[in-house]
């Protein structure tokens, strides 16, 4: 049976854990040859048989890049075009929110490192990936940025998660002008450039809300499957929107959030 991604090369930000990770194992069931990448290159390594047995295949190559730095997101373009003559699809899954960022941090630095992983990093990474993507023959990529329903709506105010001035739900939002604003310029040159705006997630990302079985419990049930998703039924829809499947979609951000933004 022909896979979806036979002879496609995808290049996974963020893809030590979660959503990157899963993308990343997802990929590789369905034919492609993927560079994980990660700012921990360690992190980026499940043992696990089917990341064991793309990288004995030399069909799965780590590389460790900081997306919020041009020059590590430059070289991991360009390895990976070295490594494997092509690049055809970019998912910036990298993010951090104001919890990655050291306690002591003000709201100025707090906001400084939160919008240089989130909004930054994929600007960055889309720069240098569409410069090789418009070297294929003929020219063609797809792009998908991971954004929120937070970048649509605001944090219910009874659940004490942000006071206006944190950071996490301002990037987000912007990754949806971000897609759009790519999505139109780069469509002739076959470059269809799509968002997805996640519900709460099963990931590290999440954890400390996990750990709050109150807050656990109230945040599932505003999303009315009243449920958090997991990292597989988010890549699900993110792998369509990279594929040819998704040939006539550009511009376009799929909510993948258990109903929380039909409400
Ligand atoms: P995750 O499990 O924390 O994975 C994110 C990965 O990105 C981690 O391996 C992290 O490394 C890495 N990373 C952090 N900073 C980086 C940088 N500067 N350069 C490269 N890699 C970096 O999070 P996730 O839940 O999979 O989230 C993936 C994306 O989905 C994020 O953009 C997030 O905002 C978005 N999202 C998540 C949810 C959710 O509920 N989980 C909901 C909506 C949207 P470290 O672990 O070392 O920091």
């Amino acid at each position: 049976m022909t896979q979806r991604f036979e002879n496609s090369v995808a290049l996974v930000t963020g893809a030590g854990s979660g959503i990157g990770q899963t993308c990343v194992r997802q990929f590789l069931n369905d034919g492609a040859i993927v560079v994980a990448a990660d700012i921990d290159a360690t992190a980026s390594a499940p043992d696990d048989e089917v990341f064991k047995a793309a990288r004995d295949n030399k069909r799965l190559h780590f590389i460790k890049c900081d997306v919020s730095n041009r020059l590590d997101c430059e070289n991991c373009v360009n390895e990976t075009v070295k490594l494997f003559g092509r690049l055809d699809i970019l998912i910036n899954s990298a993010g951090i929110s104001q919890r990655n960022v050291r306690p002591e941090a003000d709201f100025e630095e707090t906001w400084d490192q939160v919008m240089a992983v989130n909004l930054k990093g994929s600007m960055l990474m889309s720069h240098a990936a569409v410069e090789k993507m418009k070297l294929n023959s003929p020219s063609s990529g797809a792009i998908v940025n991971i954004s929120s329903i937070m970048g649509c709506v605001v944090y219910n105010e009874s659940d004490k998660l942000s006071d206006g001035f944190n950071p996490y739900p301002h990037s987000k939002g912007a990754i949806l002008q971000l897609t759009r604003d790519l999505a139109v310029h780069l469509a002739p040159d076959g470059i269809r450039v799509n968002s997805v705006c996640p519900g709460f997630v099963e990931t590290q990302f999440t954890k400390g809300l996990q750990d709050n079985p109150e807050l656990h419990r109230k945040l599932a049930a505003r999303h009315p499957l009243g449920r958090f998703g997991t990292p597989d039924e988010i890549a699900n829809v993110i792998l369509f929107l990279a594929s040819a499947q998704a040939s006539f979609v550009t511009g376009a951000n799929w909510s993948v959030d258990g109903g929380y933004l039909a409400q």
